[in-house]
């Protein structure tokens, strides 16, 4: 049978859709092959909601097509976020593109690539609400920690967004679907269970009339073989009293908050189609601080939004000072065509965007060295990920470090471990992101 290699670009939420794709391939009975130069058809998912998103997807488009001269390729697939924005320009900008497959046209994969292997080239656009969220899926990661995509898409329609024009409205999976394939994911080993959405405050309210995520977490806290449940993407306006109850109650619950805010400046985040200033995100990150002890938080920025005046840059530079996240990530501006802040006057230089993206970044690396400092002789829970044969040592993650975006623990140990476990780590230095410690 043909062999398919997949390679998937971009956050959890499109990485859970390439494993779906993965799933309904195999059950075609095509050959899943990691090496692009073995494949008779590569498929590659794309992200396309920022400017470096859509050059890194190209990067690979390209360096994918040089294998239908020098491998075995005979059809080159794009999916994902780019396929679904451009539509038909990806394939007439980009020759080498065999076929472009809208997010609705998913689970249509296995048939796309029948149709290509004997060269017949269609894109193919299903409805975005077509985008099937409780397909079975083939976990692309490790056996011992996953994504749970509980829904697709989003409604708050901020200025600089392109992801409601790409993944459309918000769709929630229903509570019974989501605690499923969570049964399913732990049943198979799977202990800490990250989960994922646009929005994950605002999931349920399509679907209920009204925010669920409290529920689902309950339910999903009721499934023994899980030990680590981690949000990811809340929204700081739907930050209730009771999910931070419910965050500092239930141990499964990892305390661990991302929570991008984009800005502190109240007019800044106006134009952004955002709510509140400075004086209320203060106040709910003390409310976040004292309502979940040792919580970490984790915030996104974005920097030289259009008329983001030098003396609102100054404000944030020192908001972040102040508050001392524990985890931070910042972006220059990225100007989209589509967006409502992509028409806005007063777009600001791409020097500038840049240059207060590195002060905020550099800042923020003083700051996790402060952060790290104090968790010098304290001991944490490590989920165990791997040995690194160059420092010898084993390493992981703790409760502070979500996959693939934050630090790690390094540590020393009498004996071999297993990855996966869990063990408990006595701190004994800290390096800006990541920590070294010892087992005991
Ligand atoms: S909440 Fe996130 S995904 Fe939704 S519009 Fe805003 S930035 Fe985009």
């Amino acid at each position: 049978m043909a062999k398919v290699s997949m390679v998937s670009l971009g956050c959890p939420k499109n990485q859970v859709d390439a494993e779906m794709m993965l799933y309904s391939l195999k059950e075609a009975g095509f050959e899943l092959s990691v090496a692009e130069a073995e494949a008779d058809v590569i498929i590659i998912n794309t992200c396309g909601f920022i400017e470096d998103a859509k050059k890194e997807a190209i990067e690979n488009i390209l360096e994918a097509s040089k294998y239908k001269t020098e491998g075995k390729c005979k059809a080159l697939i794009v999916t994902g976020c780019l396929a679904e924005r451009y539509k038909d320009d990806v394939t007439e900008e980009i020759p080498e593109v065999d076929v472009c497959v809208g997010i609705g046209s998913n689970k249509d994969i296995a048939e796309i690539v029948k149709k290509a292997i004997k060269g017949e080239f269609k894109n193919t656009y299903g409805e975005k609400d077509a985008l099937d969220l409780n397909m079975p899926r083939i976990l692309g990661g490790v056996p011992y920690s996953a994504y749970l995509k509980i829904g697709d898409g989003c409604d708050n329609c901020c200025t600089y967004c392109a992801i409601p024009k790409i993944r459309g409205r918000m769709r929630s999976r229903s509570i019974e679907d989501c605690v499923d394939e969570a049964k399913k994911l732990a049943k198979n080993g799977v202990k800490e269970l990250i989960v994922v959405a646009q929005d994950t405050t605002a999931y349920g309210t399509d679907l209920y009339g009204e925010p669920k995520l409290c529920e689902l977490l309950s339910e999903l806290c009721k499934i023994k073989e899980l030990h680590w449940i981690r949000t990811l993407y809340t929204y700081p306006e739907r930050i209730t009293d009771r999910f931070l109850e419910l965050l500092a109650k239930e141990e499964k619950l990892v305390k661990y908050l991302d929570i991008p805010i984009q800005h502190s400046n109240g007019d800044i985040l106006r134009r952004m189609n955002r709510k509140g200033n400075e004086d209320t995100l203060r106040a709910l990150i003390e409310k976040i601080r004292n309502t979940v002890p040792g919580i970490t938080i984790r915030t996104t920025l974005i920097t030289g939004f259009p008329g983001e005046t030098e003396k609102q840059f100054e404000e944030l530079h020192r908001f972040v000072k102040d508050i001392k996240f524990d985890r931070l990530g910042c972006f220059a501006y990225s100007a989209e065509d589509g967006t409502v802040a992509g028409e806005m006057p007063d777009q600001i230089e791409d020097q500038i965007k840049i240059d207060r993206m590195e002060h905020i970044m550099e800042t923020q690396m003083t700051v996790s060295e402060e952060n790290n400092k104090k968790k010098k002789d304290t001991v944490c829970e490590v989920l165990i990920e791997g040995y690194d044969d160059y420092i010898k040592c084993y390493f992981g993650r703790a409760t502070w470090d979500a996959p693939e975006i934050d630090g790690k623990v390094f540590f020393l140990t009498p004996k071999p471990l297993k990855i996966g476990d869990f063990v408990n780590v006595k701190i004994f230095d800290t390096i800006e992101y990541d920590l070294m410690g010892e087992v005991v």
